[in-house]
């Protein structure tokens, strides 16, 4: 089981070096867009540790990461009735003892980069700037994950038709430009990733778990394509920071290649990838010069998992992880936020 004495009781004002990492790979169930400016995102970089040849890889932004999980978790704290489902009032609108925005419901209104609330699970994991009306880091680390294999084998450019109504692709003789030719990740392409907490309670870490594991759509906004399955490896809880995402892809890189299970012009199979990552990762945190209170891994790891998946598939199960997470967002917002005077 998870070790829930390693996290904080209450969110720490300060640093307080109590990491727990979700180290994980993220799979392409379906062509996927992650792009900006129409183009699919890339890097050059070396093909493993050992093996230095360069390699193109795709790569996924941090934001490509982090924005679907949190507007998941977003959107099942006003499914239970912690947040608001209305839009921040333009002036005016009411306000409860604390000096937070709320409905008509006295619910908290908490607007995504508009009017955050600063007391929500997400405003206080997540993070939040709002100009110099305050700010709060973000208690989530993640950074740009790179393919594990190469773009060249991951990557397959088709059309993409936006037909009128009547399914032509032409309106008064004229032709749509709604069509373009564009890069997609192909399915089944792994991008290895860690996800850092830092210094949050057990049920506020749970919060972020769960985004995790429930989030499918990552990339463009489109709601065909782009779905994704994150294959959570284990969970380490250390007192400082581990491996990055790029060590992790290069070595599992050299992993793989060393077991002679590398064609560089095929896709890298699913299975065989997980098995090596979960084989590779206890090497990776001995290097790191961490101590690590905690490796969940294998048989415990599952057991864990499908314990907390019993809880979040109930609707009374899910409600009390919520506000659990909520009084703990709550109680740093009293200690930390809220403007004095205003109690
Ligand atoms: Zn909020």
């Amino acid at each position: 089981m998870l070790s829930t004495a390693f996290f904080p009781t209450a969110v720490p004002p300060r640093p307080n070096g109590r990491y727990a990492h979700i180290i994980l790979l993220r799979e392409t169930d379906s062509y996927a867009l992650f792009q900006t400016d129409g183009e699919l995102n890339t890097a050059r970089v070396h093909a493993g540790v050992a093996r230095d040849e360069l390699l193109t890889r795709i790569t996924m932004f941090k934001r490509k990461q982090t924005t679907p999980e949190r507007l998941i978790g977003r959107e099942l704290l006003r499914r239970y009735g912690l947040v608001s489902g209305e839009q921040a009032p333009e002036k005016g609108g009411k306000t409860d003892e604390r000096g937070v925005a709320i409905d008509t419901a006295g619910l908290p209104i908490c607007d995504y980069n508009v009017e955050f609330c600063k007391q929500c699970p997400d405003c206080i994991s997540y993070g939040f700037a709002i100009g110099d009306a305050g700010s709060e880091k973000s208690k989530v680390y993640s950074d740009t994950a790179y393919s594990l294999s190469a773009f060249d084998a991951s990557h397959e450019a088709f059309t993409l038709n936006a037909p009128y109504e009547g399914g032509t692709m032409s309106r008064k003789g004229e032709v749509t430009s709604r069509i373009n030719e564009q890069d997609h990740v192909r399915p089944q392409t792994l991008f290895p990733a860690v996800i850092t907490v830092r210094d949050l309670t057990a049920p506020l870490f749970l919060y972020v778990l769960n985004n995790v594991l429930r989030t499918r759509r990552y990339g463009a906004q489109t709601t065909r394509t782009g779905t994704m399955t994150n294959h959570i490896l284990g969970i380490a809880l250390a007192d400082g920071e581990i491996f990055s995402n790029l060590h992790f892809t290069q070595r599992l890189y050299d992993h793989l290649a060393a077991r002679a299970a590398l064609d560089p012009a095929q896709p890298i199979a699913v299975d065989v990838a997980l098995q090596a990552a979960r084989e590779l990762i206890p090497t990776l945190l001995q290097e790191d010069q961490v101590a690590v209170t905690q490796y969940l891994a294998g048989d415990e790891l599952a057991g864990f998992l499908a314990d907390f998946g019993g809880r979040t598939r109930d609707e009374g199960g899910m409600r009390e992880l919520l506000q659990a997470a909520a009084r703990d967002s709550a109680t740093y917002h009293a200690a930390y936020i809220q403007k004095k005077g205003k109690k």
